[in-house]
C-alpha cells in the first residue's frame, strides 16, 4: 500500500473491503502489450465508450468493459412502457455483440473500488482489473434521504423508477392496481437531475394509460422547482389530451415535503397531506458512488471534467462521462452520454496511440411521447470552451404545431432510439 496517499487508501479501501490485495490479476502484466482501457459502466456513456475505443482502435487497445448487469434496461422509453407503447423486453439490451463483434472484454460485476495510484479498479468477485486509462459512467445514485422518509426500502413501495429494470415494472404494476378514481402522486426531483423533461412525459404516459383504464383517476405533481423542461408543451397536452386530470403544484405553493410514509401512502408537505395510491418518488441525485468513493466528485455530488476530453480535473488517467460528469449546458441524458462517450473516446486513442484527435462536436435532442403520434423535442449542439461544455444553437417544438408535425416527431423518436441501442451496443 506504500505510495498509496491517506485520502485515496480511505475512499478506496472503505469500498473494497474484503476483497485481496492484488486478487486475480497480477500487477507485472500492466503496462505490457496493448495499452488497457477500463470503462465502468456500461449504460448509454459506458456501453458507447467500449464500443468505440474497441472498433476505432482496431484491437489496438485491450478494452475491459465492467457491469454488474446482463441485461441493460434503458431508461429512455421506459415511459412509454408505462404507458403501453412499448413492453419491458423491447427496452432490454444485452453485451452479447460487444464481446464477440469487438472484442470488448466484458466482466458482469460490481466495480468497488478505484485505486489511483496503482492504477487498479477493484472488483466485488475479488481481483483488480489494471488500467492505462479508466473511462468512470455509473449514472446517478439516487439521494434517498433529500425526501423525508424516503430509503431503500422504502422504493419498494414507492417506487422511483429513475433505474429503468424492475423499479419501472413495480410502478407500471401499481399504476395498474390503482382502485378506480384513485390517486397518482409524483414527487418530482431538484435540479440537477438525469433527464430534465422525464417526469414530465412520465405524467403523460401515466395519464394516457390512466385514461383509458382509470378515467376519474387523479394525477398530482409535488415538485420542488417552480419551472420544468418544456413546460408549456406539456401544460398544452395535458389540457389538450387529459383535462382535469394533472395538478401540478409547484414549491412556491407546496413548501417543503415533510415526510413520506411508505406504509399508508401518505405525503406530508406544509401545504397539505396527500394520500397517495401511488407514489412515485424521485429523489436529488447525485453521481454513481464509485465516482465519489474514488475522490472524482466535488462539493455538487458530480465529477468536474476538462471540456474538450472528459479528463477528470482530478486525475488525469481517468475520464467521467454521462450523468456523472458536470457538462456543462449539456443535460443528463443518453444522447448527451452517447456524444460525450465518443469525445472521450476520440481522447484516448490520441493519447494511448497517437491517433489524430479532432474538436468534438456534442449534440443532444429529448423527446418526450405526450399521447398517441403526439410528439415534442427540445435539442441543442455544444462545443468544448476553456470554462465548459457551451450550448452553441438550439431548438424547441413549439405549442400548436398540427398533427403532422408531432406524429413526425414521435416517429423521429423512434429512428433515434434504434439508432442509438445499435451505436451503444453493435
Ligand atoms: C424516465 C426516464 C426517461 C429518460 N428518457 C430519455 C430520453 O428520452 N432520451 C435521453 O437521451 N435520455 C433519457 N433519459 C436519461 C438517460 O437514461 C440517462 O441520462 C443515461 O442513461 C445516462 O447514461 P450513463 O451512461 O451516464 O448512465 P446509465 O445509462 O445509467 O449507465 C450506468 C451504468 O453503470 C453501471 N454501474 C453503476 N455503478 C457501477 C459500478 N460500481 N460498477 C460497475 N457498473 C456500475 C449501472 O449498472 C449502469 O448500467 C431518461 C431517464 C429517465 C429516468
Amino acid at each position: 500500500m506504500t505510495g498509496i496517499s491517506r485520502r485515496r487508501f480511505t475512499q478506496g479501501v472503505g469500498a473494497v473491503a474484503g476483497i485481496g490485495v492484488m486478487g486475480g490479476f497480477s500487477r507485472a502484466v500492466h503496462g505490457q502489450g496493448r495499452p488497457k482501457v477500463v470503462v465502468i459502466g456500461g449504460g448509454a456513456g459506458g456501453a458507447t465508450a467500449a464500443r468505440y475505443l474497441a472498433k476505432d482502435s482496431e484491437g489496438a487497445l485491450d478494452v475491459t468493459l465492467i457491469e454488474p448487469s446482463k441485461s441493460y434496461y434503458t431508461c429512455f422509453f421506459s415511459n412509454l412502457y408505462i404507458g403501453g407503447f412499448r413492453t419491458l423486453e423491447s427496452i432490454g439490451h444485452t453485451y452479447g455483440k460487444l464481446a464477440s463483434d469487438y472484442g470488448v472484454n466484458v466482466v458482469h460485476d460490481w466495480a468497488t473500488g478505484i485505486d489511483r495510484d496503482a492504477k487498479q479498479v477493484a472488483l466485488a468477485g475479488g481481483g483488480r482489473v489494471p488500467y492505462d486509462r479508466l473511462v468512470v459512467a455509473p449514472g446517478i445514485d439516487l439521494i434517498y434521504d433529500s425526501v423525508p422518509g424516503y430509503s431503500l426500502e422504502a422504493s419498494g413501495h414507492m417506487p422511483h423508477a429513475w433505474k429503468a429494470g424492475t423499479q419501472t415494472a413495480l410502478l407500471k404494476n401499481k399504476i395498474m392496481a390503482m382502485p378506480e378514481g384513485g390517486t397518482y402522486v409524483m414527487i418530482a426531483p431538484p435540479n440537477p437531475y438525469r433527464c430534465p423533461p422525464g417526469p414530465y412525459e412520465r405524467v403523460s404516459m401515466v395519464a394516457h394509460q390512466l385514461k383509458k383504464t382509470n378515467p376519474t383517476a387523479k394525477i398530482v405533481i409535488l415538485d420542488p422547482k417552480e419551472t420544468f423542461s418544456k413546460q408549456a408543451l406539456f401544460t398544452e397536452g395535458w389540457q389538450k389530451h387529459y383535462p382535469g386530470m394533472v395538478e401540478w403544484l409547484p414549491q412556491s405553493i407546496l413548501g417543503e415535503i415533510q415526510s413520506v410514509d411508505a406504509a399508508s401512502g401518505e405525503i406530508v408537505t406544509d401545504l397539505d397531506s396527500f394520500k397517495a395510491d401511488v407514489a412515485n418518488v424521485i429523489p436529488a441525485q447525485k453521481a454513481g458512488m464509485i465516482a465519489e468513493s474514488a475522490g472524482l466528485t466535488d462539493d455538487s455530488g458530480f465529477c468536474p471534467i476538462v471540456p474538450a476530453t472528459l479528463k477528470s480535473t482530478m486525475d488525469e488517467a481517468i475520464h467521467v462521462i454521462g450523468d456523472a460528469c458536470i457538462a456543462g449546458d449539456m443535460p443528463k441524458s443518453g444522447f448527451s452520454a452517447n456524444s460525450q462517450a465518443k469525445a472521450a473516446a476520440m481522447s484516448i486513442r490520441a493519447d494511448l496511440l497517437d491517433a489524430r484527435a479532432f474538436p468534438p462536436r456534442f449534440s443532444n435532442t429529448c423527446w418526450s411521447l405526450i399521447d398517441t403520434d403526439d410528439g415534442v423535442k427540445v435539442g441543442a449542439r455544444y462545443e468544448a470552451t476553456e470554462e465548459k461544455i457551451a450550448k452553441t444553437d438550439g431548438f424547441i417544438s413549439q405549442t400548436g404545431e398540427d398533427a403532422e408535425l408531432r406524429k413526425a416527431t414521435y416517429e423521429e423518436s423512434i429512428g433515434w432510439y434504434e439508432g442509438i441501442v445499435a451505436d451503444m451496443f453493435g
